[in-house]
């Protein structure tokens, strides 16, 4: 990403592009993409011929365009690298979610009537770490021990401050020499595995308690699940899921009367404590059974209850465009040649990020692959999922979207008026680059409105 301080080089770049004869077609390309930060480059052609006659009836050619390219939206989900496209995620997240719980999109709403949970799996501990609570809206003291223990390394373990809600110290250990880094980056390694576990757990723990054999539960009722991973701020993921009940053929079909709610919470609760994921013993290092922490939250959603489908809608798509960076860790992978101490990151983080490293150098974990993904504290995992009869599809969607957005362009007349049946379409297009120069970068913050991404860490691509 290039920098995008207003320096001489920036400024002159961006007056360059401000008198180039070709400005208003560049700017209307910049609206196109919503405002994108770091727009892919495309090069290319598209011809319209007539399949009957093999008559050219339109031919497109980006040598015409601004720098000969055309500009597309980079449809990141992360908000860290395009705040525009991430947006355009999250909302697209929230009606998928949505549709899940409420009906839309081609769910019945009848779909309202499934028992349905939103679950939060989380983190066992690693160690005590500083932290806010409020009760009854007043913030307890962070780790208050009468008599407190003092630690090997000479640390009393107790912090009676109440803490800010900002604070930088909130998620660090109270000692971070004897927190348990190799537990914490193999925990966010293993969750997607625990997750499955759980999935897994939950179909045996539902069959079961209705007196049926896992073959026979598919033809009384489906499990569905939407989830999505948060990072805590001492660097560790927790999952929040939907979970929900419905019959044999999906969201369409209603569950037997036996599938209950509260079936559903007791086997949720049974499966979450339950489910382990193993890693044998390496060299001195002893094996490690993780599992679920204790804190399990289950609560119900229902349409006119405490929580509702559009609350539940709305955090999951926040999480959906989040990354470990706002923990405060890198958004880019990290180099095992990297000099940890350059980045600019809280001594938790790095601890992580180098215990990462380490591990991810063992042949025995090589499938974990940790060093790829130490930039993740550990965790390789996709942030959202959805089981396959959850909703509709984030491809979907973006179809419904596109052809808003082609229906748009044809009336005010960008595309010609073709019959797709007759008309062949030839499309040619390579990738010609993405982002923008400085002065780009300068104009395109101006005009759309949005602060300046920070400066990166280091040099180097992203
Ligand atoms: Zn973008
Ligand atoms: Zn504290
Ligand atoms: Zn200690």
């Amino acid at each position: 990403m290039p920098t995008t301080h207003p320096n001489p080089h920036a400024i002159a770049g961006m007056i360059t592009r401000l008198n180039d004869p070709h400005y208003s077609r560049w700017a209307a390309q910049l609206r196109a993409t919503g405002g994108c930060r770091q727009p892919i480059q495309m090069r290319g052609h598209v011809l319209h011929v007539d399949r009957a006659t093999g008559r050219l009836l339109h031919n497109y050619t980006t040598t015409g365009e601004p720098d000969g390219v055309l500009r597309m939206p980079c449809k990141t989900r992360r908000a860290s690298r395009c705040p525009a496209c991430a947006e355009v995620y999250r909302a697209d997240t929230y009606q998928l979610i949505r549709a899940g719980l409420a009906g839309g999109k081609g769910v019945p709403a009848s779909v309202t009537a499934h028992p349905c949970l939103f679950v939060t799996l989380t983190a066992p501990s690693f160690g005590v770490v500083h932290t806010r609570r409020e009760k009854n809206g007043k913030v307890q003291p962070c780790h208050a021990r009468r008599d407190a223990a003092t630690c090997p390394h000479g640390r009393v373990m107790s912090c009676t401050a109440r803490h800010g809600a900002d604070e930088s110290c909130l998620g660090e250990p109270l000692c971070p020499d004897c927190y348990d880094y190799t537990g914490s980056v193999l925990f966010n390694a293993l969750a997607p595995q625990l997750w499955k576990y759980v999935t897994d757990a939950l179909r045996r723990r539902v069959a079961k308690s209705a007196g049926l054999t896992l073959r026979e539960l598919r033809e009384h009722l489906m499990l569905s699940f939407a989830k999505v991973a948060e990072y805590q701020r001492r660097g560790v993921v927790h999952f929040h899921a939907v979970i929900r009940l419905d019959g044999p053929d999906g969201p369409t079909s209603p569950p037997p009367s036996w599938a209950t709610a509260e079936m559903l919470a007791d086997a949720v609760r049974h499966a979450a404590h339950a489910v382990t994921a193993t890693i044998p013993a390496i060299d001195d290092e002893p094996a490690r059974v993780l599992r679920w922490g204790r804190q399990l939250d289950i609560r119900q959603i229902t349409m006119d209850g405490e929580l509702s489908d559009q609350a539940v809608a709305g955090y999951i798509a926040k999480y959906a465009t989040k990354a470990a960076e706002c923990v405060g860790t890198l958004d880019r992978r990290i180099n095992p040649l990297d000099d940890l101490q350059a980045f600019n990151l809280r001594d938790h983080l790095r601890r992580l990020i180098a215990e990462c490293l380490r591990l991810g150098a063992l042949d025995e974990l090589a499938d974990l692959r940790l060093a790829q993904w130490a930039h993740m504290l550990g965790f390789r995992g996709h942030f959202s999922t959805r089981s396959r009869h959850y909703s509709t599809t984030m491809g979907s969607i973006r179809d419904e979207r596109r052809d808003f957005a082609r229906t748009e362009e044809i009336t005010t007349g960008r595309l010609p008026l073709f019959d797709e049946g007759t008309v062949l379409v030839i499309a040619s297009w390579e990738y010609a680059g993405k982002g923008f120069s400085v002065g780009d970068a300068l104009l395109a913050a101006a005009l759309t409105g949005k602060p300046l991404p920070p400066p990166p860490v280091l040099g180097g691509g992203a």
